[in-house]
């Protein structure tokens, strides 16, 4: 059973898909992790996010950059975000996803392409989207649980100008795959997010 789950920054996809894979016992893959490692591999080479090249280069990183917590910060967030645009780079990161998908008894993987790129063939494809005030709100709080510090606007501004990035690329864009169940969590507590998430999920199980 694969289960892709996408959506934009904070929208809630990473916790419904730790909770999804928790529940049907599936390994779970969060894609944006490379996606980070990437960028930040290219700031420690010296490089340019938004040169293909320097991107490409920072495919090699290490695996244990995985583990490294400044891999969460904003600033990763948004290398990601660019380092991602390159084709080059989709490319150098599809096996490693694919063959995760494809394990056997099946995973959970949550991006921006899952559905419709990396494993279009999924049994369950969730979109997970919310307010970007609402995404703001939530981003705030873990920054803040974290000591890091950021204004509630610019956190706003940040998420808005990331979300044009990822859903105007011309490569494997941020759009809902045409089979995918819309889930939007903005009214939704941690908790009731989830267990609608696993009924959606049964439901199309069981359809
Ligand atoms: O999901 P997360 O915020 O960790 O992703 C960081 C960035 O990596 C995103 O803004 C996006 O540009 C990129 N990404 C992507 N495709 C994925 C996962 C992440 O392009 N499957």
């Amino acid at each position: 059973m694969i289960i892709a789950v996408d959506g934009p920054t904070a929208s809630g996809k990473g916790t419904i898909s730790k909770a999804l894979a928790g529940h049907f016992g599936l390994p779970h893959l969060d894609t944006g992790l490379l996606y980070r490692a990437v960028g930040r591999q290219v700031a420690l080479n010296g490089g340019d996010a938004d040169n293909a090249a320097d991107a490409l280069a920072a495919c090699d990183f290490p695996e244990s950059l995985l583990a490294d917590d400044v891999l969460r910060s904003e600033g990763s967030g948004s290398l990601a975000s660019r380092a991602s645009v390159h084709p080059q780079v989709r490319q150098a990161l599809f096996e490693r996803q694919r063959a995760f998908a494809q394990q056997a008894g099946g995973a959970v993987l949550d991006g921006r392409d899952i559905g419709t790129v990396i494993v279009p063939e999924a049994d369950a494809k969730l979109f997970v989207t919310a307010s970007v005030q609402s995404r703001a709100v939530r981003r705030h709080a873990e920054m803040v649980g974290r000591g890091e510090s950021a204004t509630l606007e610019e956190i706003e501004a940040d998420l808005a100008r990331r979300d044009a990035r990822d859903m105007n690329r011309m490569d494997a864009p941020l759009v809902p795959a045409k089979d995918a169940m819309i889930f939007d969590t903005t009214h939704f507590d941690k908790d009731e997010a989830i267990a609608a998430a696993i009924e959606a999920v049964n439901a199309r199980l069981s359809g």
